[in-house]
């Protein structure tokens, strides 16, 4: 799933194709986004002119000149491809915007499980989010993670606790902190909340340069623990294991994340 250095990356794609530009159409091609952006609300878009593209968490926010707001969410596997009017239209392409000039952002997403939503002039996006990574403070987390139960790896896919989380860099980060996923989330110390939130933002640092190598072709560097089961940890030589947690997998080194 993308998560923020992902998400920010495409949004980046997304303000270069169309920030400046007046959308000539904007078409749903799959019937789950027709629902949500049907033809009558995409006439509406027509005509107005994208001033910003924001990123909140892994929300896309287009911000129109009449105030409206086109949210997009990628979900599982969204991502954005530039091309001109005309050019055949990419097999996964759920929804294309086109500018006035030409230039066609296509969203592609092979399951068509990403979101697209209109919000009309002045009822904007409410959206439930956490601080920023960049923004992430231990008394923050630690005044929220005060009041959670249960293990601490699903409280931090919990957006409103750190927006733009999700599998990856949450084991990333907990690896980084020496902190085991199950432990209790309300029982970490101020030093393990101190090294939580540098081990957060160094992952996401981490995931930035590794957006930065893979679109511009160099080969990525890996993860530290992210679907590296069985492979030696770099920092102790202890195979990476992976267990389920709410569902989902957990990659983390049994050597030397604690759970204490
Ligand atoms: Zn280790």
């Amino acid at each position: 799933m993308p998560e923020l250095p992902e998400v920010e990356s495409a949004a980046v794609i997304a303000r270069r194709a169309l920030v400046g530009r007046t959308l000539a159409s904007v078409v749903a091609h799959h019937p789950s986004q027709r629902r949500s952006l049907p033809a009558r609300v995409a006439r509406r878009i027509v005509g107005r002119r994208v001033v910003r593209v924001e990123r909140h968490g892994k929300h896309q926010h287009f911000v129109l000149d009449d105030g409206a707001v086109i949210a997009v969410h990628f979900r599982m596997n969204g991502d954005w491809e530039v091309g001109r009017a005309g050019d055949p239209l990419a097999r996964f392409a759920r929804i294309t915007f086109t500018a006035s000039d030409g230039v066609r952002l296509s969203l592609v997403d092979s399951r068509a499980l990403c979101t697209a939503a209109y919000h009309a002039p002045g009822a904007p996006p409410v959206l439930a989010l956490g601080p920023e990574p960049d923004d992430l403070t231990t008394a923050w987390l630690g005044g929220v993670l005060a009041r959670r139960r249960g293990p601490i790896k699903p409280v931090l896919l919990d957006q409103r606790v750190v927006a733009g989380l999700g599998n990856i860099y949450v084991a990333e980060a907990l690896w980084r902190a020496r902190v085991h996923p199950a432990r209790e989330a309300r029982a970490l110390g101020d030093v393990q909340l101190r090294a939580l939130v540098r081990g957060i933002k160094a992952a996401i640092a981490d995931g930035f340069a590794r957006q930065g190598r893979s679109r511009d072709g160099s080969r990525a560097h890996p993860f530290k623990v992210y679907d590296r089961e069985g492979r030696p940890c770099a920092r102790c030589g202890t195979p990476v294991a992976r267990v389920t947690q709410s569902g989902r997998s957990t990659y983390y080194c049994p050597g030397c994340q604690r759970t204490a």
